[in-house]
């Protein structure tokens, strides 16, 4: 029997609502001492999931607050265990009051994901749904928690719970003609099983192709904003992020060093990089800067290269123009648009880049930029539903996975002996129940019973 464990489950400052949770067999008894409803139902005779308004008192009998109540039975909650929530005043003198309380009513504080953790080990969620909990949660965009809710519905789950299956018939057909060899099942063939493996191998390789967005999706598109000194690299980074967070003056080498933020631009994250002007230099912490901006631009998933569209087309120009790597989407921001311009329709086109003109201290002309910055990253316009795989460990543990699919079928192929086959598909079972916090084993035993009846 796990302890009982209370938490603020709301944030920590003044608030409308705070809540607090409650999980744990001593939940209900505890808020039966603390809590007295108002048409007298004691928390232990509540019904389930049913909101109770009432007084809320401290250990020593003293009011704290008027709040709501409401009790989930273990198995059908959250934790899979009892669970009591005080939906309070968002004060964070009469949650601190509450939890007081609890904690001299036999509960502790409960650890950093601990609730969820419950849920895990009580089988409510798969890991890979308890990691979407923290992925919504922390979400930056529309779009990634869209993607991290379709996981918690358990797509990542759902998916590799289809390959683990086609896997996992392998094995279980193996094992019961060694270990029941007096049942009648049929001969063991690994051949037979080819066309299931192709199917997790294409199974396992479309989840995997998804990480790179996933990576988009959660870090942002790294963008590198490029020119040389004084065309407004700043001034724009400033405008979009509309504060000042990089310093302006009309001192060419002022940004000595690369400044990240991250900006929604239409749906589109982006994670901004000014970067000290492209200059031929003799100081050496304008030099260092200037390595840095190279590497941002070596790391970029776009490039704004900034001009000044109010003086003619300059060497330092086009060094900065040929830093971008071939296939980098990039894009030419013309800024100074409320000066007189002097580049011509021919400079720009020369330029072989998508351009706008805008004006970093007014603002003007934003809009088309970011409109050119949707259109370079049309995926991402379309909301995910969980497909997309955000985890890094969960795109490791599918490529060892994937990897070993695919040498189990080069071993079949070459006409290998079957064991060091299953050995693979034994390494590609344990790859993904790290993903979803399965254990093979056992998985193998179950399967044995379900599908071949041994034993009856
Ligand atoms: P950076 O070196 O490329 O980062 O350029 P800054 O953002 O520091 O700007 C250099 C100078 O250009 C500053 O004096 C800015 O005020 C000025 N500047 C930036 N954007 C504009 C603009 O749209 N119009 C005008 N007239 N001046 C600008």
């Amino acid at each position: 029997m796990s302890d009982t464990i209370a938490a603020i489950a709301t944030g920590r400052s003044i608030s409308a609502i705070g809540i607090v949770r409650v999980s744990g067999e001593g939940a209900i008894s505890a808020a039966d001492r603390l809590f007295r409803a108002k048409n007298g139902v004691m928390i232990s005779a509540a019904e389930n999931r049913r909101m109770y308004y009432g007084e809320l008192f401290d250990a020593d009998g003293r009011l704290i607050d008027l709040c709501l109540c409401t009790v989930s039975r273990g198995p059908d909650s959250y934790t899979g265990e009892d669970t009591v929530e005080f939906h309070c005043h968002g004060s964070p003198v009469s949650l601190s009051e509450l939890l007081r309380a609890l904690f001299s009513n036999g509960v502790r504080q409960a650890q950093a994901g601990e609730f969820t953790k419950r849920a895990f080990l009580n089988g409510r969620l798969d890991l890979t749904q308890a990691e979407a909990v923290i992925d919504l949660i922390e979400a930056e965009t529309p779009a990634a928690a869209q993607n991290a809710a379709g996981q918690l519905l358990g797509a990542i789950g759902l998916k590799l719970e289809s390959v683990y299956s086609l896997l996992l018939d392998v094995m279980a057909h193996f094992h019961a003609v060694i270990d029941y060899p007096d049942e009648d099942i049929g001969e063991f063939c690994i051949q037979s099983y080819l066309p299931a493996l192709d199917s997790a191998n294409a199974a396992l390789s479309r989840m995997l192709s998804t990480h790179e967005r996933g990576r988009v999706l959660r870090e942002g598109v790294p963008t590198a904003i490029i020119g040389r000194p004084n065309t407004g690299k700043s001034s724009l980074l400033n405008a979009l992020l509309g504060y000042d967070r990089a310093i302006v003056t009309s001192i060419a080498g002022t940004t000595r060093d690369t400044v990240e933020e991250k900006i929604l631009i239409g749906g589109v994250l982006l994670r901004l990089i000014d970067t000290a002007g492209v200059r031929k230099t003799d100081d050496t912490i304008e030099k260092l800067g200037v390595e840095r901006t190279f590497t941002a631009i070596r790391g970029a998933g776009l490039v704004i290269l900034v001009l000044d569209g109010s003086q003619t087309l300059r060497d330092e120009d086009f060094d900065a123009l040929r830093l971008i790597p071939r296939g980098t989407p990039a894009l030419a921001a013309v800024n100074k648009s409320d000066l007189s311009s002097v580049l011509s329709a021919e400079d720009l086109s020369g330029l072989g880049l998508e351009h706008c003109s805008i004006c970093a201290l007014s603002g003007d002309g934003l809009d088309s930029l970011e409109e050119k910055v949707r259109n370079l990253f049309p995926e991402l316009e379309t909301p995910p539903a969980g497909e997309i795989i955000t985890n890094t460990r969960q795109a490791d543990a599918i490529s060892r996975s994937l990897n070993s699919v695919r040498h189990a079928i080069d071993a079949i192929n070459a006409s290998v002996t079957p064991d060091a086959v299953l050995c693979e598909i034994e390494s590609a079972l344990t790859a993904i129940g790290e993903i979803t916090g399965k254990t093979m084993r056992e998985d193998i035993i179950s399967r044995i019973f379900e599908r071949f009846c041994v034993g009856k």
